[in-house]
């Protein structure tokens, strides 16, 4: 198939044919100053001889004797179009490290400097999108949610351009780097480029790597091994989206280039954790009045993303209507998945043919309540009947709770409790499946915000706060983190600004 787009003379691109990267080395910084280390990923990667003092290592500044450094190229579609050559404008690959295990890990610094891919931006990351990539990849790890990871933060020193999202001035903000490892930062967006420059060669070749490295379940042979891959790549991807809804996780840019092929979370730019419950919410102020990437899309535009994958790899793949089948199938698995994932927020040990319509019941009373999604589930778990309802949920929820409301919400709670019924594990286990599922702290976007500001004004007590309550989301280390978001906070979204 051939992709729309002509790559020829345009000074945005550059082409590297047959090779999907090209060379290039940090700039440097002259005034590195260190935000935070995480010590513990450096050891469990095969880093443990770096430390806090390897600041020159962690900007950038200091490489290791005879490693190159490379910015690799992708494509993508953004919003739903195809955005033709996109590449790492900021992401600098220092190469893969081997731990005592056995098990590789990709280096990358972001916003270490401008690439050949960098087109007419600065390559650049300041302090407030940097912390939030920190703090958060290393939330979803610890949730158990699979993602890149976070190593390092550092100031850079420089002060960096940026045009505010809200008020169209300029401003300077603190530069800032991040290391961030994944077992590899293969996105969609890499077949793509090779599909649509028609490098079936080298299309082959990385599919070849990826299966070969990344997907070593695979023993087939010929077409079958590629339709294996895709088949797993949609696994994975479905899997991944029902984790976010696990937790109330809305990434903000799922455009093709931001989708691991490995079904990572990646690429930590305007998400947001979601605190009351609302199929429509997004953090990204870039996305509206479309909302293409709210909280209620993700399956479905995981599903869209699939299929501009499925393009990419149909040169590898003739079979199309093998192609269609597991698009089509991708819905009920999918779905079957997420609504597994539910039962368990609720406590219960199967799924049953009627929980479709609790499930129906309980989204209408989180959106008109407007509960929040993570304490509805932790008041859940506490319930008592012997304490006033009211009492129970109305510090869960953003708006009065009145008569009508508290009788709605106790029509449910009986409801839920019949159900329960059908359990065949006991309460205590069922207690400890919901609590083993829901989480007790969840990074609000509230929180980095006063993190950020904190930071900003050369404090660092709310960060260390953080990073041990994300390390610990299962359970409440500092109960003023696990009440809902304060008035005065309605307004701000996820990082607008890059
Ligand atoms: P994103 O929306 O974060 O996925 O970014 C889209 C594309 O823009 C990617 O190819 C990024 O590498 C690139 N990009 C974003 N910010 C910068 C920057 N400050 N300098 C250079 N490239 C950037
Ligand atoms: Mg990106
Ligand atoms: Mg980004």
């Amino acid at each position: 198939k051939k992709f729309p787009g002509d790559f020829s003379g345009n000074p945005m691109q550059r082409n590297t044919p047959k090779v999907l990267f090209s060379t290039i080395a940090p700039a440097g910084f002259d005034q590195p100053r260190l935000i935070a280390f995480n010590r513990k990923l450096s050891e469990e990667i095969g880093l443990g001889t770096f430390t806090e003092t390897d600041l020159n290592f962690l900007v950038g500044n200091q490489l290791p004797e005879n490693i190159k450094t490379y910015a690799t190229a992708y494509a993508g579609h953004q919003f739903g179009n195809w955005a033709g050559q996109l590449g790492d404008g900021r992401a600098i690959l220092a190469g893969e490290i081997t731990g005592d295990s056995g098990e590789r890990n990709e280096i990358q610094w972001k916003g270490a400097g401008a690439t050949p891919y960098s087109r007419h931006a600065d390559g650049r990351a300041v302090l407030r999108s940097s912390v939030r990539e920190y703090l958060m990849s290393e939330a979803m790890f610890h949730l158990g949610i699979p993602t890149t990871r976070a190593l390092s933060l550092a100031f850079t020193g420089e002060e960096v351009v940026r045009d505010m999202m809200y008020n169209g001035n300029p401003e300077l903000e603190k530069g800032a780097v991040v290391i961030r490892t994944a077992e590899s930062f293969l996105r969609f967006g890499h077949f793509e480029l090779m599909s649509a420059q028609q490098e079936y060669k080298t299309l082959h070749e990385l599919a070849d790597f990826t299966i070969e490295n990344y997907y070593k379940e695979i023993t087939s042979e010929g077409e079958q091994k590629y339709k294996d891959f895709f088949e797993k790549v949609c696994r994975r991807t479905a899997d991944l989206m029902v984790e976010w809804y696990r937790v109330g996780f809305v990434h903000g840019v799922m455009n093709t280039d931001n989708m691991s092929v490995l079904g990572l979370t990646i690429d930590y730019g305007p998400y947001s954790m979601m605190d009351e419950y609302d199929l429509n919410f997004t953090p990204n102020t870039t996305d509206l009045p479309g909302r293409r990437y709210a909280f209620g899309k993700q399956g479905q535009v995981s599903q869209w993303n699939l299929w501009q994958l499925a393009n990419a790899l149909h040169p590898l793949i003739k079979d199309e209507k093998f192609l269609e089948e597991i698009l089509n199938d991708y819905g009920s698995y999918f779905w079957e998945t997420h609504d597994r994932m539910l039962c368990r927020k609720f406590g219960f040990d199967q799924l049953l043919t009627s929980d479709e319509k609790f499930f129906t019941s309980w989204q209408g009373l989180m959106q008109d309540l407007q509960l929040d999604y993570t304490l509805f589930f932790n008041r859940l778990e506490n319930y008592d009947e012997s304490t006033e309802l009211k009492k129970q949920f109305e510090n869960a929820s953003y708006t009065f709770l009145n008569d009508e409301d508290l009788t709605r919400l106790q029509e449910f709670i009986e409801n839920y409790q019949h159900r329960l019924e059908k359990n065949i594990i006991s309460r205590e286990k069922s207690l400890e499946l919901m609590a083993r599922t829901n989480p007790k702290f969840i990074l609000r976007n509230y929180l980095l915000y006063q993190c950020i500001e904190e930071i900003n004004a050369g404090k660092t007590e709310m960060l260390e706060k953080l990073t041990r309550a994300l390390e610990h989301p299962y359970q409440e280390l500092y109960p003023e983190f696990s009440s809902k978001r304060p008035s005065g906070y309605d307004d701000i979204s996820g990082c607008s600004t890059l």
